[in-house]
């Protein structure tokens, strides 16, 4: 994490982790529409959707982006929670799933997501 590669102090991961939107999400500290929930991932809807369907999957533990993953089978786990989900709301005629790494990528919030987006046809390439 974070914490512990670049300050190696318990206290600063703490206060890190303790920060950490989805952390809260997760722990439901903070409040969330969840429309999925296993031991290790979560999927709940995303606060501001950029289409008719817009939801996060995220791991329950704290990584901070895909760079970050080193158990590729939680990655699994992840992409096989975004299929149910999108397969459970009906999204037969397709869907997307993006996850955005680090300032390149996008990345705003540094707790791993994969965002699932659907109900209207996309654009390519993104912005
Ligand atoms: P990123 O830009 O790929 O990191 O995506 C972060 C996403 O998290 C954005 O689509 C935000 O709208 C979403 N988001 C930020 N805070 C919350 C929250 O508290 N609940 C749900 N979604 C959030």
């Amino acid at each position: 994490t974070l914490g512990t590669r670049h300050c190696g102090s318990t206290l600063f991961r703490r206060i890190y982790l303790e920060n950490c939107v989805f952390c809260l999400i997760a722990e439901k500290k903070l409040d969330s529409q969840i429309i999925y929930e296993d031991d290790i991932s979560l999927a709940f809807k995303d606060i501001n959707p950029v289409a008719p369907f817009h939801v996060l999957v995220i791991p329950k533990k704290h990584i901070r982006s895909l760079g970050d993953v080193e158990d590729f089978n939680l990655v699994s786990h992840l992409l096989y929670v975004c299929n149910l989900v999108a397969q459970k709301e009906g999204l037969t005629k397709g869907y997307r799933v993006v996850t955005n790494v680090g300032d390149d990528g996008g990345q705003t919030v540094f707790h791993l997501h994969f965002h699932v987006i659907g109900g209207r046809p996309m654009d390519w390439p993104p912005g």
